[in-house]
């Protein structure tokens, strides 16, 4: 896994350097409006803590950062009205996930009848 780059656009999100549409924020989490969106809702979720991806955040979060982060990935969608309607909950991780922002994220997608996922 590659170090942690402080300065992903993401990064530069959570120290308010660029703006975001925020949809939530937490002691831990922020979520926020993708800019490309694939649905009419596509949120994207992030901890506050700088770590690279799923493995990352998984292994080395706190019992708190990690539960705080799931509780507002499941309250967004419920907001969203998409837990009712069904959703997609996604992490792209590494080269063969073609992760293009290295600080890890959850996509909620949702709000439209998805297709089958292939790949
Ligand atoms: P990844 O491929 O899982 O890393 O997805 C990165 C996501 O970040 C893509 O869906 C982009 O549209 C989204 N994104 C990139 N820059 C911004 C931004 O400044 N605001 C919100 N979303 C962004």
């Amino acid at each position: 896994m590659p170090a942690y780059d402080p300065e992903n656009i993401f990064a530069k999100i959570l120290r308010g350097e660029i703006p975001n549409a925020t949809v939530a924020d937490t002691d831990h989490t922020l979520a926020f409006d993708d800019i490309t969106p694939q649905a009419p809702t596509h949120v994207l979720v992030i901890p506050k803590g700088a770590y690279v991806d799923y493995a990352d955040f998984h292994a080395n979060a706190s019992d708190a950062e990690i539960a705080d982060f799931h509780r507002t990935a499941a309250q967004i969608c419920a907001d969203r009205g998409v837990t009712e309607t069904g959703f997609r909950a996604i992490t792209n991780a590494g080269k063969d996930g073609v992760q293009e922002v290295p600080h890890f994220h959850l996509h909620l997608i949702g709000g439209r009848l998805l297709g089958r996922m292939l790949a």
